[in-house]
């Protein structure tokens, strides 16, 4: 059976949302593309482009969607994400985290060869000639853009100064173009108060800012400037500095995203379009049913998932080891019984969607197709 059989074969059994064996990655396909094309329009508007984060997704799927709506292609965290994507034939992939293992760099010298308009991310002059000798080795060309880092201590240069000298690096590697710069205030995204958010990025911009005085005056004004994420997009299209945004969960919005006022208006501008489906599989006390999905099948990172459909709101949720998980509320117990199905609003997407093979893609409660989750486990 090829994935298309498969899927048909999947799809012919299980009509219907609430039939679906569980637990279940569910994805509605209408809020989805309703996000993706609000996120498009938003960068759009601003002159900006989109080449939105595929980690979030790990799909070939989303990711054509997203450029059919406008993208200029997909960020990738590691070159087995970029594998995956640029061998379903998938255009202007910026893989966003530093290469190192030599095993990797040799991949991403082939991968010069026959992706369209890929580009990497560098912070260390030594892996940057390591780079230029592996493309060299393809006889390819790459692009390279200096991952900046924002102060959080993860990657990129520690200053304006280091990324003059990565720049001249870089100019004397003559199978790498210098494109740009990177710069992801990972730790800006989550502040939950939109003045604070935005007071927090304002000050990280005026850095950024000063990094790329120091490339113009060096004679590297960079043409490419890439960053931001969801919870910033918003200001960081308002402050102009960014040529590209690489937002990634706004496709789906978890928990954690839901708890910010994302563009300072209080109403989320996204929809949660994601969801885990589980179902209760023991109820035999009052205020405590227990259903089919535990640590095996929402990431734990982020806290419990919020209790959606199926269940009344005052419900939550409490682990309950690998495989279960527990719904807390009055008389629960005597309002679900076993089989009835409950959905899962996840704290974070990124790592919940790694647990999962398929999509379970859904418009209202009719489930429409079963995508793979194609770069599922590609973390190196
Ligand atoms: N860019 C980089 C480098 C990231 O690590 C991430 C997420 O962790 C993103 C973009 C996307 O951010 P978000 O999911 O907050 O939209
Ligand atoms: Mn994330």
């Amino acid at each position: 059976m090829d994935d298309r059989e498969l899927h048909e074969h999947l799809i012919g059994q299980q009509g219907s949302r609430a039939a679906l064996n569980t637990p279940v990655l569910v994805l509605d396909l209408d809020q989805l593309d309703r996000n993706i094309f609000a996120m498009q329009a938003k960068a759009t508007d601003r002159g900006v482009a989109l080449r939105p984060h595929a980690k979030t997704h790990k799909s070939v799927d989303i990711a054509r969607r997203q450029i059919a709506a406008g993208a200029v292609g997909v960020c990738c965290a590691k070159i087995g994400e970029a594998e995956v994507m640029i061998d379903a034939g998938v255009a202007g992939v910026l893989i966003t985290s530093p290469v190192a293992a030599p095993a990797a760099i040799g991949r991403l010298g082939k991968l010069a060869r026959r992706a369209e308009a890929l580009m990497a991310t560098v912070d260390d002059p030594q892996i940057a000639r390591s780079i230029d000798g592996a493309v060299a080795r393809s006889d390819a060309l790459l692009d390279v853009v200096i991952d900046i880092d924002p102060g959080i201590r993860r990657t990129g240069v520690a200053s304006a100064d280091a990324a003059v000298d990565l720049a001249r690096t870089i100019a004397d590697c003559e199978h790498l173009r210098l494109r740009g710069v990177q710069f992801y205030c990972g730790m800006q995204q989550h502040i939950e108060d939109f003045a604070a958010r935005r007071a927090a990025i304002e000050e990280r911009t005026q850095y950024l800012q000063t990094v790329l005085d120091a490339l113009c005056e060096a004679g590297f004004p960079p043409e490419i400037v890439t960053g931001s994420g969801t919870g910033t997009h918003a200001i960081d299209l308002a402050l102009g500095v960014f040529t590209e945004l690489q937002t990634g969960s706004y496709v789906f919005m978890d928990t954690q995203y839901l708890d910010c006022d994302l563009d300072g208006s209080g109403a989320a501008p996204f929809e949660t379009s994601l969801a885990v489906d589980a179902r209760v599989v023991s109820a035999n006390h009052s205020a405590l049913v227990t259903i089919d999905s535990g640590f095996k099948s929402l990431s734990t990172d982020g806290g419990s998932p919020r209790v959606g459909k199926g269940a009344s709101p005052d419900t939550v949720f409490a682990f309950m080891g690998d495989e279960h998980g527990a719904l807390v509320g009055p008389e629960i117990g005597t309002r679900l019984r076993p089989g009835d199905p409950v959905s899962l609003v996840v704290p974070h997407c990124d790592p919940t969607v790694n647990l999962y093979d398929h999509y379970h893609v859904v418009q209202g409660d009719t489930l429409v197709d079963i995508w793979p989750v194609s770069a599922r486990g590609r973390a190196r």
